[in-house]
């Protein structure tokens, strides 16, 4: 059973998409705050209907949602971030924080487009919709100390939650925001290897992400350093180091570094 909050504010979300949705359900079903404190606005009846479902308000429209709301969480796709930002601006005030998780929209930008300096970025991932996200969050110049625990307490509804300068989003989006995928790619290749040496599909699928999950779960709980927890379970002449040899051979861990670096280069490009 979720532990209410004790400090209530009205959450809405400009953009009810995947992410939003991913974000209010977390909030809702953690007890960070009660569902009837978030609002957002969608055409859509269907989108609408989806968050009512849980109990989420739906407005008017994207002013109603800013008029109504302490945090304002921008949940748009990049492109359009700007031309939203310039629409709300009269109805920002400077008792309102806003909160960006576009992807590559620096703070300086929001700050000019919504002429709101209270604001905060935040670069969640995917996971989110499992309530396994690595976000990292930079604050505006003029966003406070409580601003940021209340930004916590809402992504750490969603997963994990780190508070970073902006100087280095650009190589957050290159590890934790495309990262995923690349574990995908390792779960997939480790099923493939399964088969190949003779298990059938669904068990060789099961091991490999159940494996990653494991691995995961051990470095984040014990705290240990992942070469640490290698040389724990690589015997003298056993299984495990014939099968690291192999992967150091095909310049295994070589190629997960320069897939983040390509990534974060590709990142600054883009931005
Ligand atoms: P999405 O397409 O699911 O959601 C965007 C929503 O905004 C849609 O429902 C769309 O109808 C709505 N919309 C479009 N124009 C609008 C407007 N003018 N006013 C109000 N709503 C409008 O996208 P998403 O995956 O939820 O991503 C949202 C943002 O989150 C993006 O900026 C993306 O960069 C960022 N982000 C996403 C992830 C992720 O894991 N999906 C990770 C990090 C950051």
């Amino acid at each position: 059973m979720a532990v209410p909050s004790t400090d209530i504010f009205k959450l809405g979300f400009i953009g009810a998409g995947n992410m939003a949705e991913s974000i209010a359900r977390g909030v809702s079903k953690s007890g960070v705050l009660p569902a009837s404190s978030i609002r957002t606005a969608h055409p859509r009846p269907q989108r609408q209907q989806l968050f009512q479902s849980f109990g989420v308000s739906i407005v008017q429209d994207n002013a109603q949602v800013v008029d109504d709301s302490d945090i304002v969480i921008l949940s748009v796709k990049p492109q359009v971030v700007k031309q939203v930002l310039l629409d709300l601006k009269p109805f920002f005030t400077e008792e309102k924080l806003l909160v960006s998780i576009a992807a590559g929209i620096k703070l300086r930008d929001l700050q000019e487009w919504s002429g709101q300096r209270r604001v905060i970025r935040v670069m969640p991932n995917t996971p989110s919709a499992v309530g396994e996200a690595a976000s990292v969050m930079c604050l505006g110049e003029m966003a406070t100390k409580k601003d940021e625990e209340r930004v916590t307490s809402l992504f750490r509804a969603i997963g994990k939650v780190w508070t970073a300068d902006e100087k280095y989003f650009d190589a957050v989006t290159g590890l934790s925001g495309s990262g995923p995928a690349y574990i995908y790619l390792a779960i997939e290749a480790l099923a493939d290897g399964g088969v190949a040496a003779g298990l059938p599909r669904d068990l060789a699928l099961g091991l490999a992400s159940q494996t990653v999950l494991g691995a995961a779960t051990m470095v984040n709980k014990t705290g240990k350093h992942p070469g640490q927890l290698k040389d724990a379970v690589t015997s003298p002449a056993g299984t495990t180091i014939a099968g690291i040899n192999e992967l150091e051979r095909g310049a295994f861990r070589g190629t997960l570094m320069s897939a983040v670096i390509a990534a974060t280069k590709r990142c600054h490009e883009l931005s």
